[in-house]
């Protein structure tokens, strides 16, 4: 059904919301009834050509902007999201599904990025070291790199992009954004908002689309540097593409992460932990909890505990506020973690909570509901792939040494965490486990925007992460100077 005010997502290029060259039309959904709400056209190479020479143009300019003015911009960027709180957070929660509350906390993690951002003056600071040898000083200086692309994932329409361009243009750089094509409403807002601060023109730019787009960049001889957030394949290809071309990239990929579950813990703050990691945004998180190995002692009692607690979640349209689990993206995702649910039984699974069945309370959205599997084994796919929903596996091992060998089997090492009250058991965890973010007694151990963000293995290609000082030196170029004056 298409309702009817649909709205066409327009690209924002130069000074001015311009009409994508795309034909290809896609309708863009809300996911919790099914009604088309917007649509996008899919930008193809000219439409990339135009927002990178528009970047580049502003480059000129934006770069020999004091570094303190810029960071002012951001201020009065920071203050207008902040204004802006409940609106972006509604939109979000349209476009992508997931609960007003995961919402709210989404626009909150973004904001926070930007104020790391209005310090730039402070982290892109140099070094300097006088008197290196008989009248020589050293130092280094940062520059900023060019033109930079961001291409951004479904799951986070606010935050990830907030990963990306604050950063990068604070640093001096000018920006062209690929949002997801599944989610490309809120963009619009993010970006009116970023030119009601004052930002001279070109200095952001954004590009509707998909794969062309992202090939288009990746291409372009114009684009310094590319930050991407998805999936692994595309994240592996957009690596591999992007540093073929020379270019700078980091790409930030999928997860599968777990929890061990320590007989020590504190058992109900553990259940709620792992039921708001695993089905909190209905899954759709590069760090949510997917797997918990729990160890024996405790592991009935555990399970108890979360499959009662776990049959209490509300399934529904994200903007009622007792909704906990909100529809996932798309009808096909929907049915692709069907047939993850069907081959986990199929393998041997038990299935203690089953989300297949909800249709008939919501008809046109697409639901699944909080889903948990007992007995899993490492050889069943609900145990190896992502699957991006709220499915959570569970996994009996004897002891801490076993969940973490089980734990560093997955290809992917995004986000690992361990429920104890030991503060050994912690430190072992800490140790041994393969992951780029490690939690204790925390659920979603998602750094704070001042800490690098990145996974290991085949959750992260690249060497810096997003966010901290990571961001800053992802975003600078060095200049490492040695100087003598006669
Ligand atoms: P996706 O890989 O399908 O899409 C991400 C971006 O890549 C989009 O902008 C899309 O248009 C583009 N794209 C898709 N297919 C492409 C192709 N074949 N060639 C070139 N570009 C292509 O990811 P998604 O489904 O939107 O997002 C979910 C994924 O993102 C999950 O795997 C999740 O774990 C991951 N993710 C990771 C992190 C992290 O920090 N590691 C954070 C958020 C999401």
């Amino acid at each position: 059904m298409i309702s009817s005010e649909v709205k066409v997502m327009k690209n924002y290029i130069g000074n001015k919301w311009v009409e994508s060259s795309g034909r290809e039309m896609v309708d863009i959904p809300n996911p919790a009834t099914g009604e088309t709400i917007a649509q996008v056209a899919l930008s193809e190479k000219e439409d990339v050509d135009r927002a990178v020479a528009a970047a580049k143009e502003a480059y000129g300019h934006w770069s020999t902007v004091p570094v303190p003015n810029r960071a002012r911009y951001l201020f009065q960027y920071l203050q207008l999201l902040k204004e802006h709180k409940a609106e972006l957070a509604k939109i979000i929660t349209l476009e992508n599904g997931k609960s007003l509350r995961d919402a709210e906390g989404e626009v909150q993690r973004g904001i926070e990025v930007v104020e790391l951002a209005t310090s730039t003056p402070n982290l892109m600071m140099g070094d300097a070291l006088p008197s290196i040898a008989k009248g020589i000083d050293g130092s280094i200086w940062r520059y900023p790199l060019g033109v930079v692309a961001g291409i951004t994932p479904f799951n986070f329409p606010m935050m990830v992009p907030l990963w990306m361009y604050p950063l990068a243009i604070a640093c001096g750089n000018t920006f062209v954004l690929k949002t997801s094509e599944r989610t490309p409403i809120l963009a619009e807002r993010l970006v009116d908002l970023f030119y009601q601060s004052g930002f001279p023109e070109g200095v952001l730019n954004l590009v509707h689309g998909a794969k062309d787009v992202v090939n288009g960049l990746l291409d372009h001889p114009d684009i310094e540097a590319i930050s991407f957030v998805g999936s692994e394949p595309v994240a592996k290809h957009v690596y591999q593409t992007g540093t073929a071309n020379g270019k700078r990239v980091q790409a930030l990929a999928g997860a599968k992460n777990h929890a061990v579950v320590m007989p020590d813990c504190d058992l109900e703050k553990t259940v709620q932990g792992v039921i708001g990691a695993a089905f909190g945004s209905s899954g759709e998180r590069c760090m949510a909890c997917s797997v918990v190995a729990v160890v024996d002692d405790i592991a009935d009692d555990f399970l108890d505990l979360l499959t009662s607690e776990t049959k209490k979640l509300k399934a529904g349209d994200g903007m009622d506020e007792s909704t906990f689990v909100g529809p996932v993206i798309r009808e096909s995702h929907k049915e692709k973690v069907i047939s993850y649910i069907d081959s986990g039984v199929e393998e041997g699974a038990d299935l203690l909570v089953d989300g297949r069945y909800i249709e008939e309370e919501t008809p046109d959205g697409y639901y699944v509901g909080a889903t948990i599997f007992d007995h899993v084994t490492p050889n069943m796919k609900i145990w190896q792939d992502e699957i991006f929903a709220p499915v959570l596996s569970v996994v009996r091992v004897k002891d801490l040494e076993a969940g973490i060998a089980l734990t560093n089997q997955s290809k992917f090492a995004n986000g690992a965490v361990i429920y104890t009250s030991s503060g050994k058991y912690a430190q072992i965890f800490r140790e041994k486990i393969d992951a780029g973010m490690v939690g204790v007694n925390v659920n979603v151990p998602a750094p704070m925007a001042f800490f690098a963000f990145a996974g290991n293995k085949a959750s992260f290609y690249g060497d810096l992460g997003t966010n901290g000082k990571d961001g800053v030196q992802f975003y600078t170029r060095k200049k490492v100077v040695t100087e003598r004056w006669f």
